[in-house]
């Protein structure tokens, strides 16, 4: 192990990690909203939804009794929707099981919809300072480099191999556990960065297995891609007489899920089929923009049909498109204000 890792990581953060976040002193709800905010979501386009979304749901009760079409639209562009979803259900279930006070066990915030074990440890020792382990994208990075860890980090010999490295080198005690947490996330987003690691100032250097057997490029091992073919999605806004677009709530489960939108399908035929609508195919085409997804990317086509409400049979919600106050996802939201700018 490493010699006097624990002291050599807490000096370092109290000089150069990072302390003036918002959510940093402040108390377990907002640690707990930050890091699932900031599970998949880089620092810098968390905070000004981070800052929103506190205004709006300052505590665990605001955030449960609110709508959940109300925490989706302040989720509108942070992406990984089931992450609103089970952070809303969740406060209902602290509510409505813990007296509105979020639980300090690790076994208990583990049974809550959205914290797993390292957004648990995450809570445990930066919110309420006790003692937790954590294992975001970064530490399990610059624990695979600190020990030259080989191998698919996400298969389950390695994330054995880093838990019990990331258990080890926490300290016991709550308070120091806390910069210790701290330290972890900020050397890994930091300095042992994914790209161009900063290892001429890393106070690690002469430990780094990686740094030392000049392999750094080496590890983590890349993920064995599962990568899903580029996609055409057709949007078809559908406007009354009155200038009023339907917007369709998304199925909870799937992408964008529990959003609302204009209808989306593969082509306007399939849309019109799906929809018995035969006008389809006068609809004028508007549009088109380009969104990566994680895993994949399609291009959006947006096509406009003006028609009499009596003349559609999908139940949404009628509404001015730039009125709308429910949650959109963004890239439709883009295509919507590009189509008015
Ligand atoms: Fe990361 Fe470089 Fe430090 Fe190793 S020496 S932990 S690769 S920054």
């Amino acid at each position: 192990m490493i010699n006097r890792f624990t002291e050599r990581l807490a000096r370092w953060q109290k000089f150069h990690g990072r302390h003036d976040l918002p959510w940093q002193s402040h108390g377990v709800y907002e640690t707990w909203i930050s890091e699932i905010m900031l599970q998949q979501t880089q620092v810098k386009v968390v905070i000004p939804y981070y800052k929103q979304f506190i205004v709006r749901f300052p505590d665990v009760q605001t955030l449960a009794n609110a709508p959940l079409d109300d925490v989706l639209s302040h989720w509108a562009g942070l992406g990984y929707y089931s992450r609103a979803r089970n952070l809303h259900k969740t406060a209902q279930i602290i509510v409505e099981n813990y007296e509105g006070k979020i639980p300090k066990n690790l076994d208990k915030l583990k049974e809550l919809p959205g914290i797993g074990r390292s957004t648990a440890g995450a809570i445990l020792s930066l919110g309420f300072g006790l003692r937790g382990v954590i294992q975001d994208g970064n530490v399990k990075r610059l624990l695979a480099r600190l020990f030259a860890i080989t191998g698919d980090l996400s298969k389950s010999k390695a994330q054995n191999d880093l838990w019990s490295l990331a258990d080890s080198l926490t300290p016991q005690e709550g308070e120091a556990c806390r910069s210790h947490t701290q330290g972890m996330m900020d050397l890994g987003s930091i300095i042992c960065r994914r790209i161009r690691p900063d290892c001429p100032i890393c106070p690690f250097q002469n430990d780094c297995l990686a740094f030392q057997q000049n392999s750094i490029a080496k590890f983590p091992a890349p993920k064995q891609a599962n990568k899903r073919q580029d996609e055409l999605w057709v949007v078809l806004q559908i406007v009354n007489q009155a200038d009023e677009t339907l917007f369709i709530k998304r199925p909870a489960k799937g992408i964008w899920g529990g959003l609302y939108a204009p209808p989306i399908g593969p082509s306007l035929k399939e849309l019109g089929n799906d929809m018995n609508l035969n006008a389809v195919a006068e609809a004028e085409f508007i549009g088109d923009i380009a969104h990566a997804f994680s895993h994949f990317k399609v291009r959006l086509e947006h096509y406009r049909l003006k028609i009499g409400e009596d003349h559609v049979r999908a139940s949404g919600e009628w509404q001015m498109a730039q009125l709308f106050q429910k949650g959109i996802p963004a890239p439709i939201q883009k295509l919507l204000d590009k189509d008015s700018a």
